[in-house]
């Protein structure tokens, strides 16, 4: 009865852990949930306002498909402002989340038979992205002896004729790694050579630490910025992620290509949030630095417990808010009936013995790991490391 397509793909497995974690809350369990993928703060004040005052003055109505001009302004500044990255409103969309935007790119670039190459680990979404757009994933393995920056000979290795284009998430989800101006260059030496797209997910770029300095791609130079879309949004920047507003930076005619195939599914994104956004992008970003600063705490503490415990190593991330501690060490080790042997294993003891809640790493692709997002007060940071330090202390 389904389509093939319906066929091929998975629910996204950051959502699944959640939603059983929530299950767990729900019946009464006190689970500290660092599965969650969405900042803790609140949107601030003046964005909630100025949505308000949309619904008051009834901008209440369809928008032009691919964004208001005021918001197409405004994320031009930013573009300008924040990236030094010159576009004109036509190589600007608006879409209804980065996911969106992402998705819109896919079904503009790719055909059956097209190779994606997408670096591991990985955001969950993108294989499933260019499974549904009838295009193959191909990955490349980048490691913790690098920062999980994509090596270039690794990258030059899995090139093909069939290559169409190289999905780049800087600051990442789920290694909290961000690219140096010299790993982002290698890359775009390589992708310039061999004339493919690079699609770059910069949805964290506000969130970065120890003075690290995010760099977009596409800011490298014209010629790689003719070969790049430049994906972005308010979800993560301004805590607003049920507002569903992203958006993308590119060549005019891929996104020409991408607002009519928004406009055939999607239509516009939501009026109300639009005003929102424009209010996120054009206020004060004082928000931002707090919120940054409050992640930064938990970060460190947060690092610096969980290479406190035997067992676990855990790199010192430079951007997001997770943490991707690699726990290999511990398989094959035994607590009661329960072995661990992998890091679903390790999630599902964590969860149902400690009540703790986190990602396994095999569903970002390298299954040697387990994702913890410390988008999550400093208390129940404290409350979960403890428990995972006792949990792992029994596992022998
Ligand atoms: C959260 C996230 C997104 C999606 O953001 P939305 O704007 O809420 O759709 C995209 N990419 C990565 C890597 C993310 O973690």
């Amino acid at each position: 009865m389904l389509s093939d397509r319906a066929r091929r793909i998975k629910p996204s497995p950051t959502l699944a852990m959640d939603a059983k974690a929530k299950a767990m809350k729900a019946q009464g369990v006190d689970v500290v949930n660092f599965g969650v993928g969405e900042p803790d703060f609140d949107t601030p004040e003046h964005v909630k306002e100025a949505a308000a005052k949309a619904i008051r003055d009834g901008f209440t109505k369809y928008t032009p498909v691919g964004g208001i001009d005021e918001l197409k302004e405004a994320v031009v500044t930013k573009f300008k402002q924040d990236n030094g990255l010159d576009y004109a409103k036509d190589e600007i969309i608006v879409s209804c989340g980065a996911k969106h935007s992402l998705y819109n790119i896919a079904q503009a670039l790719f055909n059956p038979g097209d190779e994606v190459i997408i670096p591991s680990p990985y955001w969950v979404s993108y294989p499933d992205q260019a499974l549904l757009n009838d295009a193959a994933p191909v990955f490349v393995a980048t490691y913790e002896k690098d920062g999980f920056m994509l090596g270039p000979e690794d990258l030059a290795k899995k090139i093909t004729k069939k290559t169409k284009a190289l999905i780049l998430n800087s600051p990442s989800n789920p290694t909290g790694l961000a690219y140096d101006r010299k790993g982002l260059e290698a890359v775009a030496e390589i992708a310039l050579k061999h004339n493919i797209f690079i699609i770059s997910d910069e949805i964290y770029e506000k969130l970065v630490y120890d003075g690290t300095v995010h760099t977009s791609i596409a800011s490298l130079g014209r010629e790689i910025k003719d070969r790049t879309i430049v994906v972005n949004g308010l979800s993560k920047s301004h805590a607003m992620t049920g507002w569903r507003i992203g958006y993308a930076a590119g060549p005019k005619d891929i996104i020409k290509a991408m607002t009519n195939i928004q406009s055939q599914s999607t239509s516009n994104p939501n009026s109300i949030a639009q005003k929102a956004a424009v209010a996120a992008l054009n206020g004060p970003q004082d928000f931002v630095s707090v919120m940054r600063s409050e992640f930064d705490k938990r970060r460190k503490f947060l690092i610096g417990g969980l290479n406190s415990i035997n067992g676990v190593c855990c790199l010192n991330p430079n951007g997001a808010f997770y943490a991707f501690p690699n726990i290999s060490k511990l398989y094959g080790g035994k607590a009661g009936a329960r072995q661990v042997n992998s890091s679903l294993d390790m999630a599902m003891y964590l969860l149902e013995d400690a009540n703790v809640a986190l990602v396994h790493g095999e569903a970002f692709g390298d299954d040697n790991y387990i994702r913890i997002s410390y988008a999550t007060s400093m208390e129940n940071i404290k409350k979960g490391l403890e428990r995972i330090r006792e949990a792992l202390s029994r596992l022998a």
